[in-house]
């Protein structure tokens, strides 16, 4: 296969990408701090391996397909004998969640009971607590999964107990239009949620923030920021 990618290209991408949160901190939120995570959808695995050079240690997948197929491919160390975090972030069908429950640290993309339901009884079946987010659709597209600002409190609380898996925060992909006034809203039901303090759930991580719109997002709260076009380019249409 004939590749696009340079080395120098994605090298100089988070160099940019990277000083712009630093400067967007230091105006906006001096002392916070936002992980990068490269998201790999449609890019080599010995390509999603240079980031790891450059510092990154947080990658995304959004497909279980792909990401089962790609794997073995990418590198078990990221620089100091650690592996490399995945966080899943797509859209994730229940009857899946068996595979992938043993490979990623987090999963962003919690938007019912039942997927949560089942991540927790593997999670236990596999002695483990799975950290997951909870994803809401905060501009109420038809589009988007993720549940409603309204729904977001119930189905925490239904989340709370459960033993095989810890909620550590919210995810969301604001409409790409307006996309500052829902980072904003986001960023206020955050807080409130927090400001809450529900036993049982932690609000630590808010993860959003992609290559259009990451600097506002940081403006906004954002610990992680999840970038794949920024870093490696357009991806191909397939
Ligand atoms: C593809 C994707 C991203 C990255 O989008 P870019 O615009 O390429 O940076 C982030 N989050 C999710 C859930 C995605 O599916």
């Amino acid at each position: 296969m004939e590749s696009n990618y340079s080395y120098e290209t994605v090298r100089e991408n988070y160099r940019r990408i990277s000083d712009d949160i630093g400067e967007t901190l230091s105006k906006y939120r001096s002392g916070g701090r936002v992980e990068i995570m490269a998201v790999t959808k449609t890019v080599p695995p010995e390509v999603v391996n240079w980031v790891f050079d450059f510092g990154i240690k947080l990658m995304g997948e959004n497909r279980v397909q792909e990401y089962l197929s790609k794997k073995d491919l990418y590198a078990k160390d990221t620089g100091n004998g650690t592996p490399p975090d995945i966080h899943f972030i797509g859209h994730l069908q229940t009857n899946k969640v068996k595979y992938i429950i043993d490979e990623m640290t987090m999963i962003q993309s919690v938007d019912s009971i039942r997927l949560a339901q089942e991540i927790n009884r593997l999670a236990i079946a596999h002695n483990k607590v799975m950290d997951v987010l909870c994803e809401v659709n905060i501009g109420g597209e038809d589009s988007k999964s993720g549940v409603s600002p309204d729904e977001l409190i119930p189905l925490l609380k239904q989340l709370a107990p459960m033993e095989g898996l810890r909620v550590r925060g919210l995810m969301t992909i604001p409409p790409p239009s307006d996309s500052d006034v829902f980072l904003g809203r986001m960023e206020e039901l955050f807080n409130e949620i927090k400001d809450r303090k529900i036993e049982g759930i932690a609000m630590e991580q808010l993860s959003m923030g992609m290559t259009h719109d990451y600097a506002e997002a940081v403006r906004h709260g954002s610990t992680i920021v999840r970038i794949g076009t920024g870093l490696f380019g357009a991806r191909s249409s397939k």
